[in-house]
């Protein structure tokens, strides 16, 4: 099995669905897919091949540089598409 995952992605997805318990907004897949690619975006991709993948899972995230990072992008986003929800648009 060989291929390349973005662990951003996943660990962007975790703080998502963690700071989205305290919010009132909509919380359903569409949203979070445009919270998600709205943080993805502005975050730096951490590529590594899928194997290896699973043993770095949290690699740097569990830095706090990177982590308040990564929390200050998630919650900016989760506001932005929380106020305007279902737009169709592909600018995130
Ligand atoms: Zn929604």
């Amino acid at each position: 099995m060989t291929g390349l995952v973005n662990l951003m992605e996943e660990t962007v997805l975790e703080k998502i669905d963690q700071l989205w318990k305290q919010t009132d907004y909509c919380k359903c897949e569409k949203c979070r897919m445009d919270i998600a690619a709205f943080a993805l975006n502005r975050l730096p991709p951490r590529y590594v091949q899928s194997l290896e993948g699973k043993l770095l899972h949290r690699f740097d995230a569990s830095t706090t540089q990177m982590d308040v990072e990564i929390t200050a992008m998630v919650f900016k986003g989760i506001q932005i598409v929380g106020d305007d929800p279902h737009k169709n648009t592909n600018e995130f």
